[in-house]
């Protein structure tokens, strides 16, 4: 418990009047999956800074990758800008108040973003265990991937996204002819479906939001779906869409 929440509570106990906390009242409407104490600039650096990484992983710029390294460097200020701009706000590149309430109102209790959820996901198992990391790196690595589809589908239009699959243990790699070095076993492949939007436009679309690997049309085993995902280094092929 940090200082700012024993005081108020230890004046209440000895029955001393305290006003409220407005500095943490300031901040905008919390939910139950993360609240920043703090507004946010470059040169910031810890967890609180992370978190705020992770929101914007899908405003890297076109090809870009943000790091998520709990430091606020000049990528992070343009990422935060960026997430500014798509949602009308002041584009100063400052997570403050007006940042962090767009933030709460786009994410779930469990910090999903509002238009993704963990199950769709993971159609392979429950634990998401199995793969090639922990089921705890699984599931922040997905959490990843769908902050930066909550990016991609708020830029063409805020219509759905077809999502058919995302994590694979090992076994349902193999049941289903993986590759042996799938992301799929890392939990941060997502595969899509044409949707409203179609194949292309979401291959093409998924360059800006901070996925290294794509994979569509005209690629091997994917002309009937469009997989993005992390990687270390750049991957993309569908060459049917001009995407290369
Ligand atoms: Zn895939």
């Amino acid at each position: 418990m940090k200082l700012r929440y024993v005081l108020p509570v230890l004046a209440l106990l000895l029955g001393v009047g305290v006003a409220p906390a407005a500095a943490q009242t300031d901040i905008g409407a919390a939910d139950a999956c993360y609240t920043w104490g703090r507004t946010l600039s470059e040169g910031a650096s810890g967890d609180d800074v992370r978190q705020l990484q992770i929101r914007v992983a899908g405003y890297p710029g076109y090809g870009g990758v943000l790091g998520l390294d709990g430091q606020f460097g000049p990528a992070t200020k343009a990422a935060v800008t960026r997430f500014q701009q798509a949602y009308g706000l002041a584009a100063d590149g400052i997570a403050g108040s007006a940042t962090f309430a767009k933030i709460y109102a786009l994410q779930d209790n469990d910090c999903t973003p509002v238009n993704f959820s963990y199950d769709e996901l993971n159609n392979c198992n429950s634990t998401w265990s199995g793969g090639n990391v922990s089921a705890a790196t699984a599931r922040a690595n997905a959490l990843v991937s769908m902050w930066k589809l909550q990016a991609m589908r708020h830029a063409m239009g805020d219509r759905p996204i077809d999502v058919n699959g995302g994590f694979r243990s090992v076994a349902c790699n193999n049941a289903v002819g993986g590759a042996t070095n799938s992301r799929h076993l890392y939990g941060d492949a997502v595969d899509l479906g044409a949707g409203p939007q179609g194949f292309c436009a979401l291959a093409k679309q998924a360059r800006n939001h901070g996925f290294s690997e794509i994979l569509g049309p005209g690629y091997t085993g994917h002309n009937d779906h469009v997989h993005v995902a992390h990687r270390s280094n750049r991957f993309w092929s569908a060459p049917s869409c001009g995407v290369s």
